[in-house]
């Protein structure tokens, strides 16, 4: 599975990442006894199953199963293979790959791309010059006059790409990089005759990985072209639908805050960061996906989206919070006054106003739903009151929490005027036809079924694995008794591993030698279970011993009778007497290890 990258370099790049720090990059961690929980970045779920343990560097999931180490997590979470999270995980510590990893093409790929980075860092470093200098001036202006510190223009790297056709490339062109670099950089565009420079007379917004690395950039027009807002293309650096403005900077307060705000621009996130409202990020462009919003998610408890007051905003609102929500966020509305958005509103009122009165009073979901509805109909007409009824029924029936639902119900019938057993009436209506079957269906798709029940015998050689995985103290005097023949072909690296390392035996690492998923959930989820101590381990490994070897015994003896079976009964009668006696015998012994079982407890 570890492709051709030497175990040696793979445990130095397990060792050097702690698994609570790094999938706090990802998910909001509380600690709760020895273990770290947080909500699943693997399924929606509303109460922590997440689990993660410092000491055996490993995390698991009670709800979906999910579970594995810094690596694991980070294939699952990226969505890449083993050797790639490896490599990513070395490039993060500052490592140098050997020599011998990787095939020649992955190399070409991970060379190519970081010959891209450096392509980006140094337009970062040429666009912001410029916003200080002779061309920029008229751009710094702008920024200035709009109300931008200087503390904030740097910290957010703001520049300037000049108003020349050849600006960025002729610099970068002297630095090395080919046209075709710059082109999959994004930051050159062409027609069949010529390259030139994608950004013209534009201020620049380096937009950023959640580590900080300039990845691409939105650029503002100065003067009035079009389009006022060009971003670059997707890049293999760049993926739109996956990453967040400002996430790099917000992260932080938005653990700390357990709230994330979500502007549609990128003006807004800088006056909200000004202004000291520092959980804010931007959706890039498009409206909000499903990768944007479980980003959000795995860091915050609540995410409040504040889209301008236009009708377009309006739109956007609507179907961001339904991706939200479907991701399990928490989620609330920031209503803006008329006409404005959220950056004017920040300029003029300041971050304490906009914290109290947007973010203090954003409606939930459901409030915000009713409230944008009651706007579209009129309550005078019939007509109209008969379809929001219908509206705000579908809307109430999605609420699942039955105390949640009945205030609901008040509310919509004070603005429906009518009495509350109607509304209540019709939405039992809604809940038992359509959505029931429909939403049962969705709940089981999105969860993986659970394993398999397998035997104690077939369970028994995993559960063996797990427990020395936590008390590898435990090895010493439980490996002898076991062959490897006792094992599933998959486990035998593991149970061969274990026995060489003795006390050394490592839990994290064991899991980079298991190739099937199911394998590593079974491991992760056994490893993960506290309520065991060393006494009840003990008890338990010596419970699958017996049961491993009267497994072994019964096979012993399957191979006996049908040896038996294949001779003569006259000509080897002896030979048959021989093999008698030996059947005896371990069934005896099969008695023997059978009869001081005590009903011990496995674990699992
Ligand atoms: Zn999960």
């Amino acid at each position: 599975m570890e492709g051709n990258i030497p175990n040696e370099f793979v445990d130095e790049v397990r060792t050097r990442f702690d698994v609570v720090e790094l999938i706090s990059e990802y998910v909001q961690l509380k600690r709760s006894g020895r273990n770290y929980f947080g909500l699943c970045p693997f399924h929606g779920e509303k109460t922590p199953s997440f689990s993660v343990s410092q000491d055996k560097q490993i995390f698991h999931c009670f709800g979906c199963g999910e579970g594995g180490n810094v690596f694991s997590f980070l294939m699952k979470m990226e969505g890449i293979p083993f050797p790639e999270a490896v490599k990513e995980l070395a490039r993060r510590a500052g490592m140098q790959l050997p020599s011998t990893v990787s095939s020649v093409a992955a190399q070409r790929a991970e060379q190519k791309k970081s010959r891209l980075r450096e392509a980006m860092a140094w337009a970062d470093k040429y666009y912001r010059y410029w916003l200080q200098h002779q061309d920029g001036a008229k751009a710094l202006h702008y920024l200035e006059k709009r109300g931008l510190t200087r503390e904030i223009i740097e910290s957010f790297g703001l520049g300037f790409a000049p108003n020349r056709w050849e600006a960025v490339k002729q610099f970068l062109r002297k630095k090395d990089f080919t046209e075709r670099e710059l082109l999959d950089a994004g930051l050159l565009s062409d027609n069949p005759k010529k390259t030139y420079d994608r950004f013209r007379n534009r201020i620049t917004f380096p937009i950023c990985s959640p580590r900080g690395e300039t990845i691409a950039f939105g650029g503002r027009i100065l003067d009035d072209g079009e389009p006022k807002y060009l971003n670059s293309p997707e890049t293999p650096l760049f993926d739109k639908g996956k990453n967040l403005y400002a996430i790099h900077l917000a992260r932080e307060a938005i653990r700390r805050e357990k709230q994330a705000i979500i502007f549609e621009g990128y003006m807004d996130v800088i006056a909200a960061h000004q202004a000291g409202v520092t959980n804010a990020v931007a959706s890039l462009g498009t409206s909000l996906t499903e990768a944007q919003a479980r980003l959000l998610r795995s860091q915050a408890e609540e995410v409040v989206i504040v889209y301008d007051a236009d009708a377009a905003g309006q739109a956007a609102t609507w179907r961001g919070l339904q991706i939200l929500k479907s991701a399990g966020c928490l989620v609330k509305v920031g209503r803006l006054p008329a006409g404005m958005d959220p950056d004017d509103y920040i300029r003029r009122h300041g971050g304490d106003a906009f914290r109290k009165d947007i973010i203090g009073e954003a409606l939930l979901l459901v409030d915000y739903q009713m409230a944008s509805l009651a706007q579209q109909y009129s309550l005078d007409k019939d007509e109209d009151r008969i379809r929001l009824f219908n509206k705000i029924s579908e809307i109430l029936a999605s609420v699942d929490n039955a105390m949640e639902r009945e205030d609901y119900v008040t509310k919509a019938a004070a603005m429906l005027k009518l009495p509350a057993t109607a509304v209540r009436e019709e939405l039992n209506k809604k809940k038992q036809s359509a959505s029931r079957p429909h939403s049962q269906t969705r709940k089981s798709s999105t969860i993986k079924p659970s394993l398999q029940r397998e035997t104690a015998a077939q369970k028994a050689p995993m559960q063996i694995i797990a427990l020395w995985g936590r008390f590898p103290s435990l090895i010493e005097e439980s490996a002898g008794q076991l062959e490897e023949e006792d094992f599933p072909a998959e486990l035998i690296p593991a149970f061969l591993e274990a026995q060489k390392e003795k006390a050394s035996f490592s839990a994290a690492r064991l899991l980079d030698s298991l190739q099937e998923e199911k394998h590593r959930q079974t491991l992760s989820r056994l490893l993960i279970h506290e309520e065991y101590d060393e006494k009840i381990a003990k008890k338990a490994i010596d419970d699958c011993i017996r049961l491993l070897k009267c497994v072994r015994i019964a096979r012993q003896r399957k191979e006996l009778e049908a040896q038996m079976a294949s001779l003569d009964p006259v000509a080897a009668k002896g030979e048959i007497n021989e093999l008698s006696k030996k059947w005896l015998e371990l069934r005896k012994l099969e008695e023997t290890i059978n009869h001081p079982r005590e009903g011990g407890k496995g674990v699992g």
